[in-house]
């Protein structure tokens, strides 16, 4: 099947072919790591998890090799460090150990290397000094700065702008040392409070472009297939990453196909701090936010496939409400667990490889549904990474579920009698332990969510 994305360099939806096919190559940028992934970081994981598996999928598993880096030399990570009074090796350990463990709740299949920034630092001063060498970038006051007039041709060309109109929109940091403003640091001083390796330009850091370079080109080579990240990131830090990188290796054109995710909303407004809608990813599957219960990883999955990657992503309580209710439903069709077809659904593959279309996947799993193709949508659903752990930990032991039926035929007695405030309260108290009742037609059902608390029932 021929896999078509969408190229932000190009602007087209484009045939992917990839370079090698024996080896598919992929970047994406990571995480710094200074605190809790919030929900908007879990987006590109999420988008670019889906086109790990088709990828897998299509040219095998041993034929992929997809990259992830994490930041972990940063000025937000130092201003952490000072204000807490912990070490930053502390602090960057603990929260890659965060992040590592919240992609897991979601269901994303680890990258193939995730490269960390100060694992790498040599590398960066060989590709610094490359620059250097070829009249690229240049050093002044302890800093190494990329020079991009060195590079009309080509900086902007991603974005669409172009140095003037660039120079004229942004925020760019005016400084002394700097020949154009539009010129960006590849290295700077660290005075001795600060991370510091030697350098030929003194004791100092990288920048924060310079690593995605080094790094890709350490693993990946001068020309691989995909680079992504969150739209946010196309300027400066893509572009910045395109001229560092085919300026110190002409030879090769770093990446082909550029993939940008939209950016992630919560009930239709940005998500950020100051408006008290910000969550992490920890925060929902605690049942930590507005909503108050516990929303399992696999959920937050399936709320992000239900919008297009290319377009803003909103979070709402409920959308997760509906996300939750459908998969549990799914979950309860016999032979989940059973089920050795590991083949998904041949509409799921073509929705797949038209850029990713997520939203046609979740219309495909519904249909399998409602044709009652359990065994088509079982091996679908485990394609796409879900696993239903938190659905089948949740179910009740043959006892816990015997003491449920008697507690909702009580209830359904109590509505006989028309003995209505029994009723809702025991309505009540189950709902507290996270039993829900449907009835319908004087025949009840019961289901359980995933704060279920079976020492909740010994008082009812
Ligand atoms: P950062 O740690 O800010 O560099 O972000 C890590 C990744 O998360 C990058 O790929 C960003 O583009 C992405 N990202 C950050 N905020 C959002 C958001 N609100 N929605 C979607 N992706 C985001
Ligand atoms: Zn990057």
């Amino acid at each position: 099947m021929t896999i078509k994305l969408h190229n932000t360099k190009s602007r087209k939806k484009e045939v992917f072919a990839p370079i090698d096919p024996d080896n598919v190559r992929m970047y994406v940028c990571g995480p710094t790591v200074y605190d809790r992934a919030h929900l908007g970081n879990a987006r590109p994981v999420v988008v670019f998890d889906v086109l790990y598996r088709l990828l897998r999928h299509t040219y095998g598993a041993d034929h992929v090799t997809y990259v992830r880096n994490f930041t972990d030399v940063d000025d937000k990570i130092n201003a952490r460090a000072a204000e807490s009074g912990r070490s930053i090796g502390e602090i960057t350990a603990e929260t890659t150990q965060w992040f590592l463990d919240d992609m897991a709740a979601l269901g994303a299949l680890e990258p193939n290397h995730m490269p960390r920034a100060t694992q790498y630092i040599p590398q960066m001063i060989t590709m610094i000094g490359d620059l250097i060498e070829r009249g690229h970038a240049y050093a002044a006051e302890g800093h190494v700065l990329f020079a991009v007039d060195s590079w009309r041709e080509g900086y902007g060309r991603l974005s669409g702008r172009s140095v003037d109109d660039m120079i004229a929109g942004a925020r760019v940091e005016v400084a002394p040392y700097k020949k154009n403003p539009m010129d960006f640091v590849l290295w700077k001083p660290s005075s001795d409070d600060l991370p510091g390796w030697d350098s030929p330009w003194g004791r100092g850091r990288p920048g924060w472009h310079i690593e995605c370079s080094a790094m890709a080109y350490e693993l990946l080579g001068e020309s691989f297939d995909i680079h992504g990240g969150g739209n946010d990131l196309m300027f400066p830090h893509h572009e910045n990453e395109i001229a560092q990188s085919c300026c110190a290796h002409p030879e090769g054109d770093f990446a082909k196909v550029w993939m940008h995710n939209e950016m992630l909303q919560v009930e239709g407004k940005k998500m950020s701090k100051s408006l008290g809608n910000f969550f992490t990813v920890r925060d929902l599957l605690e049942g930590n936010w507005s909503g108050g219960w516990k929303v399992p990883g696999e959920v937050i999955r399936f709320v992000f496939l239900s919008t297009h990657y290319r377009k803003p992503m909103d979070w709402t309580e409920s959308t997760a409400k509906s996300a939750i209710e459908e998969l549990a439903r799914w979950y309860r069709y016999p032979g989940f667990m059973q089920g050795n077809n590991s083949e998904p659904a041949e509409g799921i593959l073509t929705a797949l490889v038209d850029d990713l279309n997520t939203p046609e996947v979740l219309k495909i799993l519904r249909d399998l549904a409602k044709q009652s193709a359990y065994d088509e949508l079982f091996a679908s659903l485990r394609f796409l990474g879900f696993s239903g752990k938190w659905f089948f930990d949740l179910l009740p032991s043959e006892e816990t579920s015997r003491r449920i039926r008697k507690l909702v035929s009580d209830l359904d007695r109590f509505r006989d009698e028309k003995n209505y405030a029994a009723a809702d309260e025991l309505r009540g108290g189950l709902a507290a332990a996270g039993v829900q009742v449907r009835s319908s037609k004087g025949v009840s059902e019961f289901s359980v969510s995933p704060d279920f608390d079976p020492s909740k029932l010994e008082a009812l």
